[in-house]
Order: C-alpha cells, then structure tokens, then sequence
C-alpha cells in the first residue's frame, strides 16, 4: 500500500471512466455521446464534480454505479474507477411547482394554462432564484446548464428545445403531468389561483361580443384578470390535445 501525503495526493493525476446513458449523452461532446469518456482529474473528487466537469448538471443524473456496484453523486472517484450515470427517472419527488428562468415566459404561460404553479419573473437575478429554491422545494426550469449545476438546485430539468410547445412536452414527459392537468385553475398573468365569478359582477368589464357569447367567467383574485372559454381557450384545448396524443 502506498501512503502519500496530501500534498502529493493532491498533485497525481488520478483516470477515471465514464459512461452517460440515455438522455444524458445530449449535454456531452458529440465526439463522446455514446462511449466512455476518459477524465483525468487531481486530488478528491466527488462523481457530481466530474460529471458536471463534463457539463451533465447533477438534477439530471439518477442512479450511478461504480464498477459495477451502486454509487452515489458524492462518492469519491478513485484511480481506475469506472463510473456509469443514468439519467434520472421521470415523474416528479415534489409537488410539480415550478421555477422558470426569465428567457421562459411562453413556456410559463403554457403551464400556467394546464394549472400548473410557476414562478416566473424576467428578471430574476441568480442569487434570488438561489433564495427560492432554498426555500421552496420548486423545480428548476431552464436552459442555462449552469445555473441547474449550482448546489442549492436539487430539482430541476434543462429544456432541450428553443421552441415553447415543445418545451411544454419536454416538461409533460419528464415530470409526468399529464395526469395533473387543470385548466383554469390559474392565473396566466400572476399565477394566482382562479375563482368563478358570476358574469353580473362583471359584465361592465366584458366586451358586447363576450357579452353575448359567453356565461361562465373566471377572475383572478389577485390581478382581476377575467378569464373566459374564448379564443384562448380554443388554443389551450388544442395544445392539451397535442400533449395527450404524444404522451
Ligand atoms: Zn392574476
């Protein structure tokens, strides 16, 4: 057995191996997608440094093994060690409540719209997101994989598409919501719970063809936004059509 003090302990160069699967290969090099990528590093360092070393943030990684044997993001990799990391499973640990990163305000939109709680302002700094999500057990949405790799992040996804609607199936799939949904049950604008409201209350607020065609209206407590089965709602019956044929 060779002894070294933590001086050189910390200055040899230590291999190890690691092996993405599934969905994880996205955040690689395209030249190592798919094979075991070689990482050389000093000193000790946990799974979850090396991953995301590689760019893989950790909220995306499930279960790890090393050689062979079940590991975790906080072992210590060894010279030698060959590490295999799968993505984390779909189906959401928490509540489904969100906390959307300010490039996402469509994609807040359309969630907010199946009901579902986001947070989302567009110009949230990133120690404020930091305070949120240390006190909220809220799940990071974003595209900056450098955000989802800071330690207070436990939940989080990295959208992999630029276009809204398909970030709204990405985040159906991932976090099975399909069996969630509830339209009209929050506000698009502040995110506030919805509530019936009878069309007397507020019928000097409605325009004459929305006063003609419309009976049942929701208002938003919170901004007094009204809510109707108009042409929004339409679009919302269309995108819940789209999301349940491709779940
Ligand atoms: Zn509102």
């Amino acid at each position: 057995m060779i002894f070294l003090c933590e001086r050189e302990y910390n200055h040899r160069v230590s291999t190890a191996s690691f092996l993405f699967h599934d969905r994880l290969n996205d955040f690689l090099r395209q030249d190592q997608k798919g094979r075991p990528v070689i990482i050389q590093f000093k000193g000790p360092q946990s799974i979850k440094h090396l991953a995301e070393s590689l760019g893989v943030p950790h909220p995306e990684i499930g279960r790890v093994q090393v050689n062979d044997q079940d590991g975790a993001l906080t072992t210590i990799a060894e010279d030698g060690d060959q590490v295999e990391v799968n993505p984390i499973e779909n189906g959401c640990v928490v509540e489904p409540r969100f906390l959307l990163d300010c490039h996402l305000g469509r994609l807040t939109a359309h969630l907010r719209m199946l009901g579902f709680d986001c947070y989302y302002e567009n110009d949230y700094e990133d120690a404020q997101i930091a305070a949120i999500l240390g006190r909220d057990d809220r799940v990071l949405l974003t595209r900056d994989r450098r955000l989802l790799m800071r330690k207070v992040v436990v939940y989080g996804y990295c959208l992999r598409s630029l276009d809204s609607f398909q970030q709204l199936l990405e985040v159906v799939a991932r976090f099975e919501l399909e069996n969630k949904i509830q339209p009209f049950h929050r506000c698009l604008r502040c995110n506030h719970p919805l509530q019936s409201v009878d069309k007397e209350l507020i019928i000097d607020r409605l325009k004459p063809l929305t006063r003609e065609y419309f009976d049942e209206f929701h208002i938003c407590p919170n901004c007094q936004q009204i809510y109707w089965k108009g042409s929004h709602y339409e679009r919302m019956l269309e995108i819940l059509k789209q999301v349940k044929a491709r779940s």
